[in-house]
């Protein structure tokens, strides 16, 4: 059994310092860290690469469904949960109806938000996917879940700005609408217990996040997504203002590239209508604004994932905690 001692693995957002490598009774090669199973992408030496990826053994797009009652629970964030996926390097993404703002001081749970984002991400993933953006994304499952690929998350929120809004107009002191003179990319540091403070790429390399490889590719991803994201919203009729994305580092046979992750939905993007400046995201949240699954559905119905007349399921929002 061989045994390698990790600098710092991280799975779904999580740390696990000082894992050790095994293979197990099928050949997978797990990590484990005490007594939590992580099995990788990873194959057994000697097996062929194309079982792995997009081979005959590793069939994504056959439908294979465990029973709520029966999944493995990995993680479990303010707006999402991680379940184990039905293939060794694969996780069920599920999308709740909760919404969150001020490192969670404020909280509501608003029906329908889950679903709405779930295809709005879904919608956004897989055309990053068909222009070569390498991402998470494998496929939806339901109203609620999709298929993605097991990554080693990144501890840091990347936004990218493109017009004054939000902390940078706080901090900086410019006028909410400025158009910034070019797209700014920002680093956050993922740690809700210091509220994601700002951080620079010294204290990323410094402390060993990313390598400067690594954030190389973050932000060349990063322009990737801004430029598809704003033309894409551009054409409904939408202005991307700013965004927040996460990236993880998937892993196949020895190779490790860097791809996007978690999700991109109103949640994390700020998207005022182009004419009305009407904001369409989780600002209504976060100001009081009120109409956010309306606000929502109006961003799915323009990318026409919803049709004219469905309306969004959901009775209004639900008070958690003030
Ligand atoms: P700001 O720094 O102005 O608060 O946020 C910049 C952008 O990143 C906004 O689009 C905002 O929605 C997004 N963002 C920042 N932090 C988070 C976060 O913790 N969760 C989500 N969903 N989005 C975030």
């Amino acid at each position: 059994m061989a045994r390698r001692v990790l600098p710092v693995a991280s799975v779904a957002g999580r740390a696990y310092v000082d894992c050790a490598l095994h293979y197990d009774r099928l050949g997978f090669r797990v990590w484990t860290d005490s007594g939590l199973r992580v099995a990788l992408s990873v194959p057994p030496p000697g097996t062929a690469s194309s079982h792995w990826s997009h081979g005959n053994l590793m069939d994504f797009h056959k439908p294979r469904y465990t029973p709520m009652s029966r999944r493995r629970r990995i993680y479990e964030g303010k707006a999402k949960v991680l379940y184990e996926g039905p293939e060794p390097g694969t996780l069920i993404q599920h999308f709740k109806d909760d919404a969150t703002a001020f490192n969670a001081k404020k909280h509501q749970v608003i029906e329908g938000k889950g679903v709405l984002n779930n295809r709005i991400s879904e919608y956004v993933f897989q055309h990053l996917n068909d222009i070569g953006v390498p991402t998470h994304f494998i496929r939806r499952l339901n109203m609620r879940e999709q298929l993605i690929r097991e990554v080693e998350i990144i501890p840091l929120e990347v936004v990218v700005r493109n017009v004054a809004a939000g902390s940078l107009s706080q901090r900086l002191g410019i006028e909410e609408g400025t158009q910034l003179p070019r797209s700014i990319i920002e680093f956050y540091y993922k740690n809700d217990a210091l509220g994601d403070p700002m951080v620079s790429e010294e204290h990323i390399t410094a402390f060993g996040w990313a390598t400067p490889q690594e954030i190389d590719d973050v932000m060349a991803l990063a322009i990737r997504v801004n430029d598809f994201l704003s033309g894409l919203f551009l054409g409904v009729g939408i202005r991307l203002v700013d965004f927040k994305m996460e990236c993880g580092r998937l892993w196949e046979n020895e190779m490790m590239r860097i791809v996007v992750a978690d999700e991109i939905s109103p949640d994390s993007c700020r998207l005022w209508d182009i004419k009305s400046n009407e904001k369409l995201d989780k600002d209504r949240f976060r100001r009081d604004l009120g109409g956010l699954l309306e606000a929502y559905a109006e961003v799915a119905k323009r990318l026409g994932i919803m049709s004219e007349g469905e309306r969004p399921q959901g009775t209004g929002p639900v008070l958690v905690k003030g």
